[in-house]
């Protein structure tokens, strides 16, 4: 906002009389007359980025020098509501940035991201270790009460003074330079970390030429394999990936076992084989540097500095909760894995089950026992008809309707963009971006290139959301048709969004999805519950060539066959976030064997060697480069709140009850992390949250 002032003064000087403004030739230094002001993709190049940036890092310094400078005493407008909105240019840019760099990346944009990370931390170190600025901060937050503060202003003040010394602002200025150190080598590794994952990740193809090699696959997959070849100059032959979504139906449906083996044991093998994008080395030192930092800021480990600020609290409490329910699903697991055994006996084959055999022989169980398979569900989950049926349960909950525009810029052919209203109320901007691509990482998320919050005088500003797969393509002349498990994902993705949509604060930092990380998949994974509702399914499932609805038979079939493999999946998960919290409660700085830790620590736990973790140490980007650092098992918990909170719905007997749904909106959606994460949801739901939900939803556990 700053700059655009500046610049229109220039224009006053320069061109007196005139009021047109003058352009830069840098669309981040221009106001965006795009529709909603939603980002110019087709003007920015890689060139803008970095100057920008460096404009944005010299703003910011100058705003702060300016609060620090202010002859008044500190209050809470003139430190800590001038520091939220101070930095406005360096969000725009980097809003932008990251989301771009994780949806559709080059490398150019590799290579800034790598020049840009240390800066960037440096530029924060700045803020958060200057000592005069946290003195003023100080002073605010210890004189709360000499000034009138709505709660959310005494929510922002509590969130910037604690984290202000999280971040090492009451540290002697020897420790300050250390902390300095450590965070600018932290954020070169996990740029590192994340930039070798994906070149393992393309690094990789199964090629096949002979048809035999085919057997058992069907005819999508086949064709979606020759595309893939002829894209890489294979004509005639067949490509397979480790990309989840390509390699997951080769490995439920390939006959040929020596294959799954090969192309799983790629999947399953990335960073760690001992080439020039191993992570080994680099998980070592990320681990290590951060038990250095959680030492220096007076916590007996990373876990315990990364969870005082979560729901749970405090590690104890997690390892409680990830092995009540590793309890439960064990045996489970141990029961499916016995199911595939003795089908494998059955037909004479004489091997022991092994990771790559999993999904192949889960297929076959599925298809035996409830006589489903994806490829029976997939002609009713044609993306644009699951789109339908989010939107359509939106509107049922919330009232909220998505127009279709195609004036809104996009940054790949493949996004879809909306209008979101309410009452004919503009309420923001949703991109939709669904399949796989090289220049785009692995995995779903969701994002704003805006978040919701107020100006500095006032004024609302509207969200621009992003929401990103890596969904099944369409081939040749067949749309997009999803499996269950994407249409699932689809509507997890959503769930994030309408937390950003229907945010409601006036804060920046407290606005949307910035909550506890132990909160956050609340909104998106109650969402998931009205995937397969009948009630729902009726609405978008449909035939994609004779738009018949989807056949009750199915939905009877999906309803009974969600429980199944749910040992799996839930140990697979545990499996990854118990690692997690392994590595991050250790206490002191020590020589790992990656390997060996991993092994050491599944063993203790009892995962059976048929199970591989569903993220390996040396993939596991959620905790080494995406925040999620003794946080995976963050998903589950919410899952303890979603499964809870959407009893709230279940008990009235109408999944779409609008009274429920407002407080749902109020207490929660619209609240983003303006309250503490237990108030809000005791404000919902009227009581705490129980574990039983979970179990039941499950399967662990009869309902009652
Ligand atoms: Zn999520």
């Amino acid at each position: 906002m700053k700059k655009i002032t500046f610049i229109l003064a220039l224009a006053i000087l320069v061109l007196p009389g005139c009021k047109k403004e003058v352009k830069s030739d840098n669309p981040f230094f221009n106001k965006w007359d795009t529709p909603f002001e939603v980002a110019p993709f087709d003007q920015i190049k890689a060139l803008h980025y970095m100057p920008a940036y460096l404009k944005g890092f010299e703003e910011q310094k100058n705003e702060i020098k300016a609060i620090i400078n202010n002859p008044k005493a500190p209050t809470f407008d003139n430190t800590i509501k001038a520091i939220e909105y101070s930095g406005q240019l360096l969000t725009k840019v980097g809003r932008v940035f990251g989301a771009l760099n994780s949806a559709h990346t080059n490398d150019s944009l590799q290579a800034i991201n790598m020049e840009i990370a240390p800066l960037a931390s440096k530029h924060r170190d700045d803020i958060s270790l200057n000592d005069s600025l946290f003195q003023r901060v100080k002073s605010v937050f210890e004189n709360m009460d000499k000034f009138r503060l709505t709660d959310e202003e005494k929510k922002v003040l509590d969130d910037t003074y604690k984290s202000f010394v999280r971040n090492g602002a009451a540290l002697s200025p020897e420790d300050k330079e250390k902390l300095r150190g450590i965070n600018g080598e932290l954020s070169k590794l996990t740029v590192q970390f994340g930039q070798n994952l994906l070149a393992e990740t393309n690094g990789f193809k199964l090629v096949i030429d002979k048809q035999e090699d085919l057997a058992g696959l069907p005819e999508g997959v086949i064709n979606q394999a020759a595309a893939m070849a002829k894209s890489t100059n294979l004509d005639g032959k067949w490509v397979f990936t480790i990309q989840y979504p390509i390699m997951e139906p080769f490995l439920k449906y390939s006959e040929k076992r020596d294959l799954r083996e090969k192309l799983f044991t790629a999947y399953f093998m990335k960073g760690d084989n001992d080439n020039a994008r191993d992570n080994k080395a680099i998980i070592e030192r990320i681990a290590n540097l951060r038990i250095e930092r959680s030492k220096l800021l007076g916590y007996g480990s990373y876990a315990d500095f990364v969870l005082e600020r979560n729901m749970a609290k405090t590690p104890e409490r997690v390892f409680e909760f990830l092995e009540e329910v590793w309890a439960a699903a064990l045996p489970v697991a141990k029961a499916e894995a016995d199911a595939q055994q003795e089908l494998i006996n059955r037909e004479g084959g004489k091997f022991k089950l092994e990771p790559w055999d999993w999904w192949y022989y889960t297929e076959k169980i599925k298809k035996e026992k409830y006589d489903l398979s994806d490829e029976i569900t997939r002609p009713y989950f044609k993306i644009d008809n699951v789109i339908d049926g989010m939107f359509y349960v939106a509107n049922r909950l919330y009232g909220l309707v998505f127009t279709k525009k195609d004036d809104i810029p996009k940054y790949h052919p493949d996004v879809k963009t909306f209008e979101v209203t309410r009452d004919g109320k503009h309420v923001g901007v949703l991109m939709i971006d669904n399949y796989p691509r090289q220049s785009k990482r692995a995995g779903a998320w969701c994002g704003a290139y805006r978040g919701q919050n107020r100006d500095i005088k006032g004024k609302m500003i509207t969200p621009v959301v992003t929401m990103v797969t890596n969904s099944t393509p369409p081939t040749g002349d067949k749309p997009a048709l999803l499996t269950a498990y994407e249409a699932e994902t689809l509507f997890h993705e959503f769930g994030h969004a309408l937390h950003q949509l229907l945010s409601n604060s006036t804060y920046p930092g407290v606005s949307g999805t910035s909550v506890a990380r132990d909160f956050v998949e609340l909104p998106s994974q109650i969402m998931e519950h009205w995937v397969f509702e009948p009630e729902v399914l009726k609405v978008y499932a449909k035939h994609y060539q004779t738009g018949e609805v989807i056949p009750a038979d199915i939905v009877e079939k999906l309803e009974r066959a969600g429980k199944f493999n749910m040992g799996f999946s839930t140990v697979e998960f545990l499996a990854a976030a118990l690692l997690d919290m392994e590595y991050h409660t250790l206490k002191e700085p020590v020589d790992l064997d990656i390997r060996e830790f991993e092994k050491k620590v599944l063993d203790r736990y009892g995962l059976i060697p048929e199970i591989k973790p569903r993220y390996r140490s040396t993939y596991f980007n959620h905790i080494w480069a995406g925040g999620y650092a003794s946080g995976y098992y963050s998903y589950y918990w919410s899952e303890m709140l979603d499964a809870d909170a959407f009893q709230a719905f279940k008990e009235t007997g109408d999944i779409f009850n609008r009274e429920v749904a407002a407080k749902f909106e109020n207490e929660i959606l619209s609240k983003g992390g303006t309250r503490d994460p237990l108030e809000m949801y005791k404000a919902f739901r009227g009581k705490e949250p129980g574990i039983d939900a979970l179990l039941i939803n499950r399967g662990f556990k009869a309902q009652p």
